[in-house]
């Protein structure tokens, strides 16, 4: 049986993200997501939906036309990406920073590392998701700490691994352990 469309419609998103957290445009930086409401350590903020992709499909699919840069891999030779990723969903827009106060908690649920107050931006280590070596990108997260290039090997950056432990992606985790297989 399939579900109906009526039920299919009060359903908006493929995905999830609190109401406590609400997108906004910052200009210059593209949007972002913000606290609405105070938000407490270890509250689910977002979780990632779209599409789940063999790494072939994604090369064809997604990458060949520069649209792979909201995917991330969630296991060996798996990647999730938004369904739209021109006009990706608002658990798609979560930035970058290098003291960021979100992480992951398995592979596709991102919660609150610490307490977030209300008008603060929500934020995540590209690290504790992306894999990809041939990924890079510029930062300005205007902390101290900022490491100002963001490449797909900074998960294997020990100090970044003792500083997210298990906010890091599960299967960042395990290839952590499986000395980077
Ligand atoms: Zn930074």
């Amino acid at each position: 049986m399939e579900y109906s469309k009526e039920i299919l419609k009060t359903v908006k998103s493929e995905s999830y993200v609190s109401p406590k957290v609400e997108k906004k445009y910052f200009g210059n930086k593209g949007y972002g997501l913000v606290a609405r409401e105070f938000i407490k350590q270890g509250e689910i903020v977002s979780i990632s939906g779209g599409l789940i992709l063999t790494e072939e499909q994604h090369r064809e699919i997604v990458e060949l036309k520069g649209l792979g840069d909201y995917s991330y891999y969630i296991e060996n030779g798996f990647l999730i990406c938004p369904l739209n990723p021109e006009d990706p969903s608002d658990d798609w827009r979560m930035n970058h920073c290098c003291e960021p106060n979100c992480g992951v908690r398995g592979q596709i649920v991102f919660v609150a590392m610490k307490d977030i107050d209300i008008g603060e931006e929500l934020t995540f280590d590209y690290a504790m998701t992306e894999t990809n070596p041939e990924y890079s990108v510029d930062l300005h997260c205007t902390k101290e700490t900022c490491r100002k290039k963001f490449t797909g090997n900074d998960w294997k950056n020990p100090s970044l691994q003792s500083k997210y432990k298990d906010h890091m992606s599960l299967y960042i985790q395990n290839k952590i352990k499986n000395n980077g297989k």
